[in-house]
């Protein structure tokens, strides 16, 4: 008995030491990627009416000078109203992240696809639907946040008519080398904060009476929002540029 309260003690003494030596050595090595990544840009991120600093504004309440073919839509109380014809970025962009807000008119007026219909478009060519879809049931892959005719929002998260709404798309622009598709465009939007299509990779451009399809088109195109008879409402909408950061390799991944 004497002899094992001796060595309980001297044998728990030396586990110890030998935890405290490994962990100490698991604290000193350090994974090194090997990649030398540009310092990220320091930039203000701006609030729920303010884009991010490094945002080009494409409207801010005041006009529609940043855009073309809204001869017809009308800007009223910081908002602009859709009219005929097709409202067209004069800024072009490729892979990007928009912000914009739009309502519903607020009197409810059509069933299906002509309640308060209209689209925002990627490149001028890829619809991402607006629609009042709020207790409004039409086919699924053609309501509120659907790529047009390809897929339907994961989840129907609509407001009520005149409600101000939000759409934050992440877009990566189809390549295309040599006059075929090199890569396909992928989206992700998230309508009023909830993620309704994750990265899905469209199929090509978003027809009414045709299937999808990809024709080669330069890498960058305006954002675009339709017209399709009902007077929707848009402010508040900003793009930014989506750039991988500048990295380079200067050795082969190791734990030092
Ligand atoms: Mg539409």
């Amino acid at each position: 008995m004497k002899k094992n309260t001796r060595t309980i003690p001297v044998t728990a003494a030396l586990l110890a030491a030998v935890v405290f030596a490994l962990s100490a050595a698991a604290q000193c090595a350090e994974y090194l990627s090997g990649i030398e990544w540009a310092e990220p840009k320091v930039i203000d991120p701006g609030s729920a009416d303010k884009a991010p600093s490094d945002a080009v504004v494409l409207f801010d309440g005041k006009d529609l000078s940043a855009w073309t073919g809204g001869e017809k839509w009308t800007v009223s109380d910081g908002a602009i109203t859709a009219g005929p014809g097709e409202l067209r970025s004069k800024a072009e962009f490729g892979d990007c992240q928009v912000h914009i807000e739009w309502a519903s008119a607020a009197e409810v007026k059509g069933e299906g696809q002509g309640r308060s219909n209209s689209g925002v478009f990627l490149m001028g060519i890829y619809e991402v639907q607006v629609l009042d879809s709020y207790q409004n049931k039409t086919y699924f892959d053609g309501q509120c946040g659907a790529i047009y005719k390809q897929h339907p929002p994961l989840v129907n998260a609509c407001r009520k008519p005149g409600a101000w709404q939000t759409y934050d798309i992440i877009w990566t622009a189809p390549r295309f080398t040599q006059g075929k598709l090199a890569s396909p465009a992928y989206i992700t939007v998230l309508h009023n904060g909830v993620l309704i299509q994750n990265h899905f990779e469209l199929e090509g451009d978003t027809p009414f009476d045709r299937p999808p399809g990809y024709k080669p088109h330069g890498e960058k195109g305006p954002i675009s929002l339709q017209y399709h008879g009902n007077p929707v409402r848009f402010r508040n909408i900003w793009v930014r540029e989506v750039k991988e950061l500048e990295h380079k390799r200067v050795h082969e991944p190791k734990v030092r």
